[in-house]
């Protein structure tokens, strides 16, 4: 009988196990033993970290778009079409399409989903640049901004890219500064808990950099409404700030399919953050943001769980013991500037000490965005 492994969500988690398990488990997969199918909803993979740089003019979307067809191995069956059930007593799933599939092991790899509507206003007064539409169009407002105050607020955590907002006040910061304009620009950024950032050693590592280059902090500050004729951001503590150019990173959610299925709250899939399993149900695992494990919602953390739940499937597959492990590895380059970076890696046990920002840390951030496509396909 052919074992059939669905794994659901075509980016960086899906993608990078699929390509993983094409290789290791070749040989099942020619004889017929074993048939690996990637489901995702659009033909295209999209690689999220190319928005960052979009509103500066210095990408375009499409540097962050590829077909799918050209990134997955041969040996799997693609399918484009949208998961709208499942049922995990049954081990069965219902595409968009109407069809129904039967698994023996399931992997969910189906990533973030922004939620704006969740802030009254946010939709018409905010703009973003964690959607490819978000991205474009701040950019056309980014260009043409030339006084004014410019507003960050991180609305909700988890969010993807723990890193991003802080790169996003310092690439701006840098950008207006080289452009003449930063004197005429208020830059404030505003987090929900009482540090500019989740982790506190980032935090604190971040905190000296925003004074020295006047971007303003309002901490704990947690948005909830949006007045975009008055442009104003109120929060729930209480305070009120105007802004001609409001930034945020909409709040974050999984998908509802998870939740229907009881796999875990919000969207996001309760795993045992070392096996990556589901708590809920036999013979299912979730990687990537969508597998609540507490490390960052970031492409690195999809990546390196990949691996993990490939080897855990092929020793299954083969009747042995899975004794891969997950150890919290997470890896990140962070811009401090149009042509500065910083570096951070830390795993469960070891916290992150971010590198003195760099150009050669820069050119790495760069460089591994353009040898992305390798990754995905499994050849990094
Ligand atoms: C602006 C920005 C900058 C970032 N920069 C970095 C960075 O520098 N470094 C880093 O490590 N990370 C970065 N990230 C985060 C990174 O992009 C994500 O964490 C990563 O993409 C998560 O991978 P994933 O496989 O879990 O989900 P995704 O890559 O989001 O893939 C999920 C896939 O599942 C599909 N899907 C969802 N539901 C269904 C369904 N029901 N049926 C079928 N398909 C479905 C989606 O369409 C999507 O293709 C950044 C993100 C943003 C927004």
């Amino acid at each position: 009988m052919t074992e059939h492994i669905v794994v659901v969500g075509g980016g960086t988690g899906g993608t990078v196990l699929v390509n993983n398990l094409a290789d290791r488990l070749a040989r099942e997969i020619d004889a017929g033993d074993v048939r690996v199918t990637l489901v995702n909803d659009g033909p295209d993979h999209i690689y999220k970290p190319v928005w960052l740089y979009v509103p500066f003019d210095e990408s375009e979307p499409e540097d962050g778009r590829r077909p799918l067809s050209q990134l997955v191995d041969d040996r799997i069956d693609l399918r484009i079409d949208r998961v709208v059930d499942l049922d995990t007593e049954a081990q069965r799933l219902r595409y968009e399409s109407g069809a129904s599939v039967g698994y023996d092991r399931l992997v969910l790899a189906t990533g973030s989903t922004l939620a704006p509507d969740e802030i009254p206003g946010l939709e018409t007064g905010g703009h973003d640049y964690y959607s490819e539409a978000g991205a474009t169009a701040l950019r056309d407002e980014l260009i043409s901004m030339t006084e004014g105050h410019l507003v960050l607020s991180v609305i909700g955590t988890p969010h993807m890219c723990p890193a991003a907002p802080l790169e996003f006040v310092f690439m701006a910061d840098d950008w207006f500064r080289e452009r003449g304009l930063r004197e005429g620009i208020d830059i404030t950024y505003t987090y929900p808990i009482q540090r500019v950032h989740g982790n506190p050693h980032i935090a604190e590592w971040a905190r000296p950099l925003m004074d020295e280059r006047d971007i303003d902090v309002e901490t704990f500050f947690n948005a909830e409404t949006v007045d975009p004729e008055a442009g104003t951001l109120t929060s729930m503590e209480g305070a009120e700030l105007d802004y001609d150019l409001l930034v945020s990173i909409p709040p974050h959610r999984g998908i509802d399919l998870v939740e229907e299925a009881g796999l875990g709250d919000d969207g996001w899939v309760d795993v045992d953050k070392h096996t990556l399993e589901a708590t809920a149900a036999e013979n299912v695992y979730a990687l990537g943001d969508t597998a609540a494990t507490g490390v960052p919602n970031a492409g690195s953390v999809a990546h390196y769980q990949a691996g993990v739940v490939a080897r855990r499937l092929a020793s299954e597959v083969r009747g042995r013991p899975a004794t891969a492990t997950y150890d919290g590895k997470t890896l990140c380059f962070v811009e401090t500037g149009m042509d500065a970076a910083s570096f951070v890696e830390f795993d469960y046990e070891n916290p992150p000490s971010p590198a003195p920002p760099s150009q050669k840390l820069h050119w790495s951030k760069l460089a591994y965005n353009e040898s992305y496509w390798l990754t995905a396909r499994g050849l990094l």
